[in-house]
């Protein structure tokens, strides 16, 4: 059919209608370039200008300063697992990580192959449904920086609130993939700030990176050029052939969010959101069920379990059939996980929360 789902995947995931109404006029003949951006010389005045304007936007979104670099890169969230120790750390250094779900767990296991990097705190033993009180961390104060990621995708857990840093350097870093430009964040609070674009901002292939500029320029001798921050901050991200494409549709994302408001305005749309998602669950007496404590419950990837759990494959294939797709939860972890990005219109949480009463009432 022609006609649009509500689209509840992880990432890549819902993008906003008129940004694909949008790229779509665009697409045959960009601003009468006689082109398309996907033909274009990454090096001419035409994608430059994309570009420009893409950074130019998101930092007005998030208010970033000129102490840091914005840099649009490829490989993923996946690829600064290991390019964050590579340019801030020396082998030995050490680094602190918070894991409160398995993309921490992750990020972990692949800076320990370039620096000394500790778990001082994790929230496997309880599922991953918990940030910890940030006054009880015991953190290494010679440790390079403290890594969390700020929102779990797959366990619903999201940092309301950031821990200070008590390392000699006072350096956060936070892997931002899944809540990027869905709230206010005061970037002055991190060192380096990353995220995969294909969840809030645009479709896979461009990773942004927010990296405070004096801790750029000193990479291990072994990072690979296409890891070095210096390389990219001193070429603006062209030092080769970025992701044109994908930075124009990022792009026109981030128009579309300064169009409504900015983040401030966005965020009250994603507390709504939630908070009726939320709100369906916990109602339910406990026909659904969300193991995830309540002041950390993420705003973006709200997981949950039917007390019936055998189910929730006909849950999924039930909400198929009226156009509501990809609620499956992670392979890992089961369940069901409905992401409501930014893009996610309020009218297909309300067409969830009204499909899952209807759902209990015939099942419950
Ligand atoms: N971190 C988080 C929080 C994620 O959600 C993901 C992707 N789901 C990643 C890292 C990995 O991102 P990528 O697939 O872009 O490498």
């Amino acid at each position: 059919g022609s006609e649009r789902v509500f689209n509840f995947a992880a990432g890549p995931a819902i993008l906003p209608e008129n940004v694909l109404r949008r790229a779509e006029s665009e697409l045959y003949n960009w601003r009468g370039s006689g082109m398309s951006v996907m033909e274009m010389s990454h090096r001419g005045k035409e994608f430059r200008s994309i570009i420009e304007k893409a950074e130019s936007d998101l930092r007005t979104l998030l208010n970033i300063s000129s102490d840091y670099a914005v840099l649009f890169l490829q490989g993923g969230a996946t690829t600064q697992f290991a390019a964050v120790p590579l340019n801030l750390c020396t082998p030995s250094d050490a680094v602190d990580f918070v894991v409160t779900g398995s993309w921490g767990d992750k990020a972990f296991k692949e800076a320990v192959k370039y620096c000394k990097s500790n778990v001082i705190w994790s929230g496997k033993s309880e599922k991953y449904t918990k940030v910890p009180s940030f006054d009880g961390l015991e953190q290494n104060p010679d440790a390079k920086y403290l890594h969390i990621c700020a929102n779990e995708t797959i366990h619903g857990v999201e940092f309301k609130g950031y821990p200070t840093p008590r390392n000699r350097a006072g350096l956060l870093v936070a892997d931002m993939s899944s809540n990027f430009c869905s709230k206010p964040v005061d970037v002055n609070n991190f060192g380096l700030i990353y995220a995969g674009a294909q969840k809030n901002v645009g479709p896979s292939g461009v990773t942004i990176v927010i990296v405070r500029k004096d801790l750029i320029g000193n990479a291990q001798e072994i990072t690979p050029v296409m890891l070095d921050y210096k390389i990219h901050a001193d070429n603006n991200s062209l030092y080769n052939t970025p992701p044109c494409f994908g930075i124009y549709m990022c792009g026109l994302v981030f128009e579309d969010l300064l169009a409504q408001g900015g983040l401030v305005e966005v965020e009250k749309n994603n507390i709504k959101k939630g908070q009726m998602l939320y709100d369906a669950i916990d109602q339910s007496k406990g026909f659904y069920r969300c193991p995830v404590e309540k002041s950390v419950r993420s705003l973006m990837n709200v997981p949950f379990t039917l007390e019936k759990s055998e189910l929730e494959e006909e849950f999924v294939k039930e909400a198929a059939k009226e156009k509501m797709l990809q609620l499956k939860g992670h392979r890992s972890v089961g369940g069901i996980r409905a992401s409501i990005y930014n893009a996610m219109p309020l009218a297909g949480v309300e067409k969830l929360v009204a499909f899952m009463k209807d759902f209990q009432a015939r099942h419950g």
